[in-house]
């Protein structure tokens, strides 16, 4: 085991970093905003150097390892960067071109892996066999641990919910399929929807304060927010019978995904009485940077 652990969470709009020490003891921590989303080169470049700066905080002559997580997966067969929705990713060697510039050996896995891999070891997962972690933020990611091993499967899709389509006529999500779980559930989606309907733009959280206050167009946009979520989780309560669902990302905070939420769910699940307790996150926005640093070589 080395001495030093460095975690990146490389997301869409803020990349994060930790050095964990000893005992899992936090180092250094730092988050910046992630330069070129739209640009490969720039992006790989950016990494790169943040990478660097880090490692200038390990005490010099000690051994460390590296983990990324990104928001899309290594394609097992070709190497190449899949199912990104940072989509200049997509199609590009990021885990040769990083290995090779750092002139070292890195892990890579998706952000949502990273996250609930995080929760089943030290998060409000750990006391469950089966874990299905769900990120709901601008996009909506999923991951499956089973015994506290995260479960890639040959695609290295496992845990993907967000992009089942469940709508034919739904709004064209950027995988290229047609109302899939992200298009219903995460803030863009629903920020989106509720632009087409009402032909004004709120964001999530003002649609959340104003289905508060009983504001009618927040509320009919809340309850139908409220109602893909139970349906889409019910589907995947009868399709995987995890042991526990673990919510992260910043919808995770909306306190009624707990209430009418997980009643919804209940509702839609093909057992009418499932027990499956759906948690929220136990570390937070650290989840995805901690399992990154975990997921190391
Ligand atoms: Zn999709």
């Amino acid at each position: 085991m080395k001495p030093y652990k460095i975690g990146i969470d490389l997301g869409g709009t803020k990349t994060e970093v930790v050095i964990l020490g000893q005992d899992d003891t936090e180092q250094y921590r730092k988050r910046v905003p992630t330069q070129g989303q739209n640009d490969y080169k720039v992006l790989l470049d950016f990494l790169h150097t943040f990478i660097r700066d880090t490692m200038q905080h390990i005490p010099e002559g000690d051994d460390f390892s590296i983990g990324i997580g990104i928001p899309g997966a290594i394609d097992p067969e070709t190497h190449l960067v899949q199912n990104a929705n940072t989509t200049c990713l997509i199609g590009n060697p990021l885990q040769k071109d990083i290995e090779s510039l750092l002139d070292r050996r890195v892990g890579i896995d998706n952000d949502a892996n990273c996250f609930t891999f995080a929760e089943s070891l030290k998060g409000n997962g750990k006391d469950y066999n089966l874990v299905f972690g769900i990120i709901m933020g601008t996009g909506c990611g999923g991951g499956i641990c089973i015994d506290k091993h995260i479960r890639k499967g040959p695609n290295s899709i496992a845990g993907e919910w967000g992009h089942f389509s469940v709508d034919p006529n739904g709004s064209l999500c950027y995988c290229g399929n047609r109302g899939c779980v992200e298009t219903k559930i995460s803030g863009s989606g629903v920020e989106m929807a509720f632009y087409n309907t009402f032909k004004k733009k709120l964001s999530m959280q003002e649609i959340v304060k104003g289905y508060r206050a009983n504001d009618p167009a927040c509320t009919s946009a809340f309850n139908q927010f409220l109602d893909d979520f139970g349906r889409c989780l019910g589907g995947l309560l009868s399709v995987l019978d995890p042991d526990a669902v673990v919510l992260g990302g910043g919808l995770s905070n909306i306190d009624e995904l707990y209430t009418i939420g997980t009643e919804r769910a209940r509702g839609y699940a093909f057992h009418r009485h499932t027990i499956t307790p759906i948690l929220k996150n136990r570390l937070g926005d650290s989840a995805g940077v901690l399992g990154a640093a975990w997921i190391g070589v």
